[in-house]
């Protein structure tokens, strides 16, 4: 089905063009040396980047299964803390670095120059190699969304130890697996975190890890409320008093370019979480590069990316890339929705955001809350719009152009994953149209290929479907399976010899443009027609009743998968059989009689993972009425939403 490459495209207003970093001849003209010459262009690319010891090799990459080995300026030497912070401090100093909004807007934002930062980031070095901590050891690192955990990240890089964040919605469990996973010899964590004017218990959810570990784990712990925790003398470590000790200055270690940089694992929608490895050179040039071009970011533009550091997303764009550009980034420690719907843009008024970066997830709950909380503000410092993590249905996307960036904004629908470090699909702002719910193009030096799911030939041309490769390298991709190698190259170099294996499925419309239409997993195959379930959840979601929907398919005698549907209503709609209908009617309108649902399953909730992601993989279980194996479900926001669909499967037969 490709009635979307037919969808409307809107090109960049003049005055985007004429700003952009980059605009559509110079795509064209980029993009082709990347190809011809990726060594020669990432090359130069790595001139962003401070060396301490140039690289002379670029690149060294074996994609084959059983050997596979990714290396990027491997004989260069670099730190990254002292790329995001200590060459900037001579031009910036006083420039504000981060600046932090916290969860409650009646407590004072925080403005954090580059001189703050440099002492802060140093002082935290101290603190963590008084407690022992070396080179290549790792750090847990726990915390809310405050500037700490951002000093954390950097001081592990500064001293060269790394980092593996873990969200700090994730549970005691789910913190001992991962504190284990990588046999940490440090866990930095906060009394507790304020979120949508609730408090979780950080550090008794720490406490209560640790009693899964080896005893010699260490905690550090920084003061965010001040309330109440208990203490082990011996084990715990305060932070605010060690900081207050330590010396201001610490030398940055000189790193090898494949030195790990951080552990983190994948939000786990599709199974078992990966504890994927990113490196220093590679990783910083690309997520630096991605972050200036993709958003197109200049200097006294003030930038805001919604995620949470306990994401990639987090790391790559509100830390990493920002930082190495000597950019503003904010960082938010709130929710969407506190204390109510208008938050993210009163916080985009107040300190004159340009460049917004959300989820698919977020905007389809602030959409359902009505245009009112958008319209009382003012929004013109607008310029970028971003969205990143699951395909955006159009109906979002088309909100999000019209009464967020009202029309004058670009929208950058950004797709990559926790394995590639960085975007790699994506238009730029002012060198593409963009068309609502496509990843548009390849970043410079991705070489995307459509492959067919059965043979592994690669599809070329236009107005095709497939699974969706990458031929070869970029200086982001993960390098391991932390400790599991072998896991690494059955992953995603096993299936399709020769490729990385992204596990998504795309097509390349008309146009040659790039549609990510989900996970492999999720297009099903209806009476020999495949499509992608993202594209009978845009249609659902488009019908004025419907708030969310998921779509999955399921085993039917007749037609191979039938189409079995979750749907959550808007607040002001009840479910009824005539409603059930009407969807049906609609979708078969939609995108024609082929997708028509067979089974509407009303959810009041669906299953997300802690990043926002809908879960699929269990919503395929339950409607196979297979509710034995619903695998891991530790990353699961909210456990009680699976019984509740349980519960109500029985009476659809
Ligand atoms: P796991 O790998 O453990 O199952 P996950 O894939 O959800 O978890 P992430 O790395 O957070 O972990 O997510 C990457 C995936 O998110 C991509 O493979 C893709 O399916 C989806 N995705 C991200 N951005 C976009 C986008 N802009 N459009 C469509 N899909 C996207
Ligand atoms: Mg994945």
């Amino acid at each position: 089905m490709t009635q979307e490459s037919d969808s409307k495209a809107y090109a960049p207003s003049e005055e985007t063009v004429a700003r952009a970093h980059v605009n559509a001849a110079q795509y064209d003209e980029m993009y082709a040396a990347s190809m011809q010459d990726p060594e020669g262009f990432w090359r130069q690319q790595a001139e962003r980047i401070d060396w301490i010891k140039p690289f002379t090799q670029v690149k060294d990459v074996d994609f084959t299964l059983g050997n596979v080995s990714i290396n990027w300026y491997a004989d260069g030497t670099l730190n990254v803390a002292a790329n995001c912070i200590d060459r900037h401090l001579d031009t910036r100093g006083d420039q504000t670095a981060i600046i932090w909004e916290p969860d409650s807007p009646d407590e004072a934002a925080q403005h954090i120059s580059y001189k703050q930062l440099h002492t802060r980031v140093c002082r935290m070095a101290n603190v963590l190699e008084t407690m022992g901590v070396r080179k290549g050891d790792r750090v847990v690192i726990y915390l809310p969304m405050i500037p700490e955990a951002a000093y954390a990240m950097l001081a592990c890089a500064r001293i060269g130890a790394i980092h593996s964040i873990v969200f700090a919605g994730f549970s005691p469990d789910a913190l001992a697996a991962r504190v284990n996973g990588c046999d940490a010899k440090v866990l930095i964590t906060a009394d507790e975190a304020p979120r949508g004017g609730r408090k979780t218990p950080l550090k008794s959810n720490a406490d209560a890890a640790l009693l899964h570990t080896k005893d010699t784990v260490k905690c550090l712990v920084v003061k965010r409320t001040g309330g109440q925790t208990t203490w082990i003398d011996g084990r715990d470590y305060d932070y605010n008093e060690m900081a207050l000790e330590a010396d201001d200055y610490s030398k940055p270690a000189e790193m090898n370019a494949e030195d790990p940089l951080f552990i983190l694992y994948t939000s786990g929608s599709t199974g078992q979480p990966k504890g994927v490895v990113h490196t220093t050179g590679g990783y910083l040039t690309y997520a630096a590069m991605t972050h200036e071009i993709t958003f197109d970011y200049h200097d006294g533009d003030i930038y805001w990316c919604t995620a949470d550091v306990g994401w990639v997303t987090g790391h790559s764009y509100i830390v990493y890339g920002p930082l190495a550009n000597g950019a503003t980034t904010l960082m938010f420690e709130g929710v969407p929705t506190y204390p109510d719907a208008s938050r993210f843009w009163q916080v985009c008024d107040k300190h004159k955001v340009t460049q917004f970066y959300t989820a698919p997830t977020a905007l389809r709950a602030l959409m359902g809350q009505g245009n009112e909380w958008v319209e009382k503000c003012d929004l013109s410092s607008l310029r970028t719009l971003g969205t990143v993590g699951e395909p955006i249905n159009p109906e979002a996307w088309n909100w999000y152009n019209d009464i967020v960036g009202k029309g004058k904004c670009p929208i950058v629908d950004t797709w990559w994953q926790t394995e590639t470090g960085g975007h790699l699909m994506t238009p730029l702002p002012g060198a593409h149209a963009t068309k609502p719910g496509a990843a548009m193009k390849p970043f410079f030096g991705v070489a995307p290929v459509v492959l067919d799911p059965q043979s592994g030939a690669e599809i070329t041309g236009n107005g095709v479907e497939g699974v969706l490769c990458i031929k070869d390298s970029w200086p982001g991709q993960m390098r391991t399976v932390w400790g599991d190698h072998e896991r690494f190259e059955k992953t995603y170099f096993s299936d399709y010899k020769g490729y990385y294996f992204t596990g998504d499925g795309c097509r390349r419309d008309e146009d040659g443009d790039y549609w990510i239409t989900g996970r492999v997993d999720d297009v099903i195959n209806v009476s020999g027609h495949r499509m992608g379930t993202a594209e009978v959840e845009s249609a659902l979601v488009a019908h004025a009743a419907v708030a969310e929907a998921a779509v999955v398919g399921y085993p039917h005698e007749i037609k191979g998968q039938g189409i079995y549907c979750y749907v959550t209503l808007m607040n002001d709609r009840e479910p009824s059989d005539e409603l059930v209908k009407e969807l049906r009617t609609w979708v078969r309108t939609e995108i024609g009689p082929i997708a028509s649902p067979d089974v509407i399953q009303w959810a009041p909730g669906l299953p997300k993972t802690r990043s926002g992601k809908i879960m699929r993989r269990i919503l395929r279980k339950i409607a196979e009425n297979d509710f034995g194996s619903l695998g891991d479900t530790s990353t699961l926001a909210d456990p009680s939403v699976v019984d509740d669909l349980i519960a109500n499967r029985a009476d659809k037969g």
